[in-house]
């Protein structure tokens, strides 16, 4: 048996598809989503998200501006440009991409940013939210991985849901969102002895760690729901997920490749988030 390919392509599409429509229902009324990107130094991974975030935009008619700073950035320079940016009516969604440099608090800035534009879900508001069930902006990631587990067709409540991970952008809003749907949710880290046997009592396992080939056949249960949020680099150059493809695709029932599964889902809500900001 072989798993059934869960297109993330295909499904942020028809997402995408959807959002050009809102777009232009908005412009009719004379307003236009616009996202700023701010991108602090010149990390080559974080250059190619904010280039296909900014491509993205164009696609589906959203205005958008990018902010390209330099590495020694202080944190005044960049607290007055999200400042501005919160009181710009003109821009509906800030994203500051993550990593920064070293010498910026990260929590300090993200919090910076208005709730009300904090369209990557990262503020403590938005974060709040998450938890406590109140409507906000869910972080793209996780809510991307919820709408390719929907479209697997599995029902989550009462289901056993392993996510391996707890970063704050992916690991732990995950897990809240697959508990939301009443999953039975455990959440797996680096210090979590035998991965393996939790990772088998998965009916929904959800792989997001940095490590290629980290979850094998023998972690996933024979039909489960396999999640590859990982993005990874080969030394020759080739991208991977967290989970080695070839043989849990043997194993699984349903299972997202990278490429083509998470990735193009993150820049879909994302684009939505935005939508959703200019329609509020
Ligand atoms: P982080 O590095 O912040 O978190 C990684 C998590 O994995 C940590 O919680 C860590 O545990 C855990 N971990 C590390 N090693 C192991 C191990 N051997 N066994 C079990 N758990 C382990 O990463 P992110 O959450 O930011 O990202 C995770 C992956 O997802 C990356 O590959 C990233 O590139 C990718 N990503 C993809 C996106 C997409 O759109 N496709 C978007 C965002 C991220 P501990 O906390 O104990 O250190």
């Amino acid at each position: 048996m072989s798993a059934i390919m869960i297109d993330g392509k295909a499904v942020a599409e028809r997402i995408k598809a959807g959002l050009k429509v809102r777009v232009e229902k908005l412009q009719q009324s004379g307003k236009t989503p616009g996202l700023a990107v701010i991108l602090v130094g010149s990390d080559p991974a974080s250059r190619v998200y904010v280039n296909m975030k900014k491509k993205a935009c164009a696609a589906l008619g959203i205005y958008s501006e990018e902010y390209a700073l330099a590495e020694n950035t202080t944190e005044t320079e960049l607290l007055k440009l999200i400042n501005d940016l919160n009181n710009n009516p003109n821009i509906h969604g800030i994203l500051l991409q993550l990593p920064l440099p070293g010498h910026l608090d990260e929590n300090k800035m993200l919090e910076a940013i208005s709730p009300l534009k904090d369209v990557d879900g990262f503020h403590p508001v938005n974060v709040g939210k998450l938890m406590t069930g109140i409507p906000g902006f869910l972080p793209c990631t996780p809510a991307g991985v919820m709408d390719l587990i929907r479209e697997s067709g599995i029902s989550i409540a009462g289901k056993e849901c392993v996510v391996v991970g707890r970063s704050n952008i992916v690991g732990k809003p995950q897990a809240i969102l697959l508990l939301r749907e009443h999953g039975t949710v455990t959440i797996c880290h680096s210090r979590t002895p035998d991965l393996a046997s939790v990772c088998r009592r998965a009916d929904i396992l959800v792989a997001a760690v940095g490590k290629a080939g980290l979850i094998t056949a023998e972690m996933v249960k024979p039909g489960a729901v396999v999640i590859d949020v990982g993005v990874n680099r080969t030394p020759d150059g080739k991208l991977v997920g967290d989970v080695d493809f070839d043989q849990v695709y043997q194993v699984a029932g349903w299972i997202t490749p990278v490429p083509g599964g998470v990735g193009p889902m993150t820049i879909a809500k994302l684009m939505e988030n935005t939508v959703i900001s200019a329609e509020n």
